[in-house]
């Protein structure tokens, strides 16, 4: 509307001044109009555009931030309902078996044997958990420090191997390929339970009486150690998201397995922190690859 009230008045004026009505069209005034005119436009249009590019980023990252937030809320919400369920059925199985063993005085030998080799279990289990969730705490804290032992890894992972052994009584089967004496400058107690998370995770993730590979051998600079299962395998979609806090498959209500989300945290965690990683891969004809790289110098 100033536009056009504008060119009127111009052009009044400038009749008035040459009395050429049809010359005002090709004037340098008119040009002048129309140039500021168009300069104009061009300004609003391009600083609306900037505060509408402004606008939707922010709302984009608004909403990433509230998905994020509401993933959390939801990974927090299954590990409350997980490590209740863990801390509570070991706990509640051994109590039965001492409560069996205290009310029972003539009970066989091999009865006794079999209750207290279960509370033993449910023990290990429990212990199990309970460092896990000592660990985690203590790599959230920024103050933890890796120990620098020498750490004979091939010593570890057998000592490791035949301990699961013991607890899951050949329900799988091992094949081992472990070059003996090689060593790693590093936490002992993290790097057990780095195997020690992958090799449970392998039993937990695979049917009675699948083979497990556990294989450690040295490169020129690093050594690797890698554990493989014949399980359910894992979607390549989740291959990334498995080493997050917290994150486990499929919704809590409806999973069978026990555990808290913690154990690949917590092994990719300690592996940063020995300056080493860890990767998953597909196994065949079914199942997971975990490969661990650790720098010999770590
Ligand atoms: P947890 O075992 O306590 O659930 P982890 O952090 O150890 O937690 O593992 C995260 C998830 O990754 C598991 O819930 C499981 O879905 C998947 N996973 C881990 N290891 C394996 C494996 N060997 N085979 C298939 N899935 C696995």
């Amino acid at each position: 509307e100033a536009y056009t009230e504008k060119k009127e008045l111009s052009h009044l004026n400038y009749i008035y001044q040459n009395n050429d009505s049809q010359a005002f069209e090709n004037s340098a005034t008119i040009k002048a109009i129309d140039k500021e005119y168009h300069r104009k436009i061009y300004m609003i249009i391009g600083e609306g555009s900037v505060f509408l590019i402004i606008l939707l980023v922010v709302t984009l990252k608004m909403n990433q931030s509230l998905q994020r937030e509401y993933k959390m809320h939801l990974q927090q919400k299954n590990f409350l309902l997980s490590i209740t369920h863990e801390l509570r059925s070991p706990i509640a199985s051994s109590k039965i078996s001492l409560q069996t063993l205290e009310k029972r005085k003539n009970l066989a030998r091999d009865k006794i044997d079999l209750l207290l080799s279960n509370s033993i279990n449910d023990m290990d289990r429990l212990q199990s958990l309970v460092e896990n969730l000592l660990l985690a705490a203590k790599i959230e804290g920024h103050s933890f420090q890796i120990g620098k032992d020498t750490c004979n890894l091939s010593e570890i992972t057998s000592s490791v191997i035949s301990k699961i052994r013991e607890t899951n009584e050949g329900s799988r089967i091992f094949e081992t390929d472990i070059k003996p004496n090689i060593f790693v400058l590093g936490d002992q107690m993290a790097l057990t339970s780095v195997i020690t998370n992958l090799i449970e995770n392998a039993i937990k993730y695979s049917v009675e009486a699948s083979a497990i590979k556990v294989s450690l051998r040295e490169q020129v600079k690093d050594i690797i150690i890698k554990i493989a299962d014949n399980g359910f395998g894992i979607p390549d979609k989740e291959k990334k998201k498995i080493f997050k806090k917290f994150y486990r498959l499929g919704q809590e209500e409806t999973r069978q397995t026990k555990g808290t989300g913690l154990g690949l945290y917590i092994v990719h965690r300690i592996l940063s922190l020995h300056k080493g990683k860890v990767s998953v891969r597909d196994n065949l004809p079914c199942g997971s690859i975990f490969e661990v790289v650790l720098p010999k110098t770590a």
